[in-house]
């Protein structure tokens, strides 16, 4: 009769973790880069400094396989690697900006991508540097959250205030947004209630309403994804956008 001989590796489990310990102790668990958000950390309460670990490998596959099943892979990703702030808490500007952080920290600055020209249609493969490549716009110092805007044609005052991550479901597509606009008003003339807001949204000049997405949105503020793209093959220049998105991950 055979004998089967244990494998052993001639050490105990311990050193083994051990060993483990010690060899990744050397790599910074967390990459400390420094963190000033495009909102300047002005609209959170209880914000601590905030850090950024870069992605694993293995977390980079378990995220990749989420985006097929649906779930919320950006902010899945978001929470493994940020600390500091509560992700469903996030204002967009901000989201986007420690997204392209992680991306920045967990492969290099560096970004590689195909782009089609507008001009000759051809695929070109080109890059741009994530950390100095794009603007990121912040907000004033006076900005405020909730604050009042007066309506062009109305004439009254309206109070709005910035969605936060968790509120993304209810902008996800311009209907959604127009449905839901009501939740982002505060106040209409001074009147709070929730139903008369909603009701008033619907009877409002396309103009007011207009006003009122722009102040809920304020979109110029955090990563302008814009950058100046100069065709190899026609020589053209025009202006293109970074996919500021998932995206961002699949492609290493
Ligand atoms: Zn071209």
């Amino acid at each position: 009769m055979t004998e089967i001989k244990a494998i052993t590796s001639g050490k105990s489990g311990n050193d083994r973790d051990a060993a483990l310990e010690d060899l990744f102790s050397k790599m910074p668990e967390e990459a400390e880069v420094d963190i000033r958000l495009p909102s300047k950390g002005k609209f959170y309460t209880g914000l601590k400094p905030i850090t950024i670990a870069p992605l694993t490998y293995e977390e980079e596959e378990r995220i990749l396989r989420s985006k097929s099943s649906g779930a919320n892979s950006i902010d899945l990703l978001l929470a493994k690697c940020i600390s500091g702030v509560e992700i469903s808490d996030l204002l967009q500007m901000d989201k986007l900006y420690l997204l392209m952080k992680v991306r920045e920290v967990s492969y290099g600055a560096e970004y590689k991508f195909s782009i089609a020209c507008p001009h000759c249609a051809t695929d070109v493969s080109t890059e741009i540097n994530l950390d100095t490549g794009l603007n990121i716009k912040e907000v004033e110092d006076d900005l405020e959250d909730p604050r009042t805007l007066k309506l062009p044609k109305l004439g009254v005052d309206a109070v709005v205030r910035f969605p936060r991550s968790s509120e993304e479901p209810f902008h996800a597509d311009n209907e959604t947004m127009i449905k839901n606009l009501y939740k982002f008003v505060k106040s209409l003339d001074g009147n709070e209630d929730t139903v008369f807001i909603n009701k008033a949204l619907k009877r409002l000049h396309i103009m007011d309403v207009k006003s009122l997405v722009k102040e809920v949105f304020r979109g110029e503020y955090g990563v302008d994804p814009r950058f100046m793209f100069d065709c190899p093959h026609c020589k053209e220049s025009s202006m293109m956008a970074v996919p500021l998105d998932i995206d961002f991950f699949s492609v290493s």
